[in-house]
């Protein structure tokens, strides 16, 4: 057996496992993947944060709301209260025995006992049942006034049992002519008949003055009306809007329907969106809602959402463009790896493979043979005196020669399991699996006849063109027992061939006998 006379190519890449390569240098598109659902985890856990704060916003406004409608219906409800107490002392002190006979000094001293004099608040008359005022805690004797025309006079007058009553806004007869409700109370004589009304007059800033002292933001809007809809004081105040009224309006429907609730609604008047709270004043024919208008509810948790947004999406948006140029990277490196590994394999002059890669076939395709009992073939190729070729023509023309024969080669050995392989200088080598001594034999006699069709003009030869010659080795019906043996077994059927005129085909364990025989009679001389 001849030496190894080409040294192998070592090459750090060609030794690379596949076991060295991870999931993401195989599969470059996982990191794109993986940024994504990073970024889209990301995105999530901010919309849930923004929805989490949007809610806090609502609450906080709902929670305000609900507590100036508290304070403001107290205040309402307690002055009333008391503005009531005092029309039913003077209807009490009327009914004293006496009340009438007092000089009257004291009998101002008696009926009004001074509550009604609070800011605010304006005067407390007597009427007869006329509507004439009878008494006047502003002063005795009582300014001359006929109220019979008043809504708080005539409804007293018409039913017995309206308790108290609180006016439509209206401009007092008197001096100050500041716009003002009335609560009135029935004098029902002992008969049981109409004996003129009691009431006391209220300045309607005294309303406008309590929506003042709240904390609304600037979009804020506050109501007081009556239960029929009629509007007594709104804040942001515009006196246009005092006593007109709401019936028909989206929002009074919703106040009409429970006595107190919350809802998003637009006002009629002002077209502005706002979160309502509303509730019917205990014991009073009122109805207060106060409202923070949409826009001041969110306007902090807009600016915040804004800037956790943009920083949300630039974060994420870095992630994805650092993971595309880093899978451009992995892309660009698997490219190179995989074209160093192609020029591993591969013999530089013919491009057929080398011979580093065609023994790791060798290997594969034995291993394969023995498991599955198939026949392997191997052709060993030696261009015909190729060093007088060369010293010829010139080692240029060697090598266009050798590139021929590699061509003819290739064009021979087309099945896709077929190896071919330049396999040291100006040999090369056939790997042929699942193909029989018969077949074997045909393909190497292609190749043969190939390369001398090619025409290659040799002088020196004794056929006169380029030629080679093949030594063919098969597993079928012979024992080897490692691949090894397969490629001796074809390189002494190669020499079998040289010794027998070259140009020629030869089968392992053919001629044999006669290249001994030669040997022996050569040493034997
Ligand atoms: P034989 O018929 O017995 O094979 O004779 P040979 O001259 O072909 O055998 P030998 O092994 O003596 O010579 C091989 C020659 O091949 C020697 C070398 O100059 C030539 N050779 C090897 N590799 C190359 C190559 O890459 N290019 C060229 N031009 N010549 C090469
Ligand atoms: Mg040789
Ligand atoms: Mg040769």
């Amino acid at each position: 057996m001849r030496p190894s006379r080409r040294a192998h190519i070592h090459m750090r890449l060609a030794q690379r496992t596949p076991k060295q390569e991870t999931m993401v240098t195989r599969r470059p598109n996982i990191v794109i993947a993986i940024s994504i659902v990073l970024a889209s985890a990301m995105l999530a856990i901010a919309v849930w944060v923004l929805a989490q704060m949007r809610d806090d916003a609502l609450r906080r406004a709902q929670d305000s709301v609900y507590n100036v409608s508290l304070l403001i219906e107290r205040d309402v409800s307690r002055n009333l209260e008391i503005y009531d107490l005092s029309l039913r002392a003077v209807i009490d002190g009327l009914k004293q025995p006496g009340v009438l006979g007092l000089s009257p000094a004291l009998r101002q001293m008696v009926l009004f006992d001074g509550s009604a004099s609070a800011k605010d608040l304006g005067s407390i008359l007597v009427t007869d049942e006329l509507g004439n005022v009878v008494f006047d805690s502003l002063g005795s004797p009582p300014r001359h006034l006929n109220l019979a025309d008043r809504d708080y006079f005539k409804v007293q007058r018409d039913s017995p049992n309206v308790g108290l009553y609180v006016s439509h806004p209206f401009v007092p007869k008197s001096k100050s002519g500041e716009r003002s409700i009335a609560l009135s109370r029935r004098i029902t004589r002992a008969d049981g008949s109409f004996g003129g009304v009691v009431l006391g007059t209220m300045r309607l800033t005294y309303f406008q003055r309590l929506f003042d002292g709240m904390n609304l933001g600037a979009g804020g809007s506050m109501a007081l009306m009556l239960s029929d809809g009629t509007m007594l004081m709104r804040r942001p105040y515009d006196p246009k809007i005092i006593g007109i009224n709401l019936t028909g309006t989206a929002n009074y429907s919703r106040f009409a329907e429970q006595p107190s609730g919350d809802f998003f609604g637009t006002a009629a008047i002002d077209s502005v969106e706002r979160w309502y709270a509303f509730r019917h004043i205990d014991m009073y024919p009122l109805i207060l809602d106060v409202a923070l208008s949409t826009r001041d509810i969110y306007v902090g948790w807009r600016h915040r959402a804004w800037i956790i947004g943009s920083l949300i999406a630039a974060l994420d948006a870095t992630l994805i463009a650092f993971a595309v140029l880093l899978t451009q990277q992995l892309r660009r490196r698997l490219a190179a790896e995989e074209e160093l590994r192609q020029l591993a394999r591969t013999d530089g002059l013919t491009g057929l493979n080398n011979r580093r890669s065609f023994e790791e076939r060798a290997d594969e395709e034995w291993r394969r043979a023995q498991r599955n009992g198939w026949a392997l073939s191997m052709l060993l190729i030696d261009v015909d005196s190729f060093k007088g070729f060369n010293d010829l023509y010139g080692h240029s023309a060697g090598d266009d020669a050798l590139i021929a024969v590699a061509r003819s080669i290739a064009q021979s050995v087309r099945r896709p399991g077929d190896t071919a392989a330049r396999y040291g200088g100006e040999e090369f080598a056939v790997l042929l699996p699942d193909t029989d001594l018969f077949g074997a034999l045909r393909i190497a006699e292609k190749i043969r006849a190939a390369v001398q069709a090619l025409g290659l003009r040799h002088v020196a030869s004794t056929h006169h063109t380029l030629t080679v010659c093949l030594g063919v080795a098969c597993t079928e019906g012979q024992a080897f027992a490692t691949s090894r043996a397969l490629v001796n077994a074809a390189d002494e059927a190669l020499y079998a061939a040289k010794d027998a005129g070259r140009n020629r085909v030869v089968r392992y364990g053919e001629r044999i006998e006669a290249r001994r025989e030669r040997r022996a009679t050569v040493s034997g001389k």
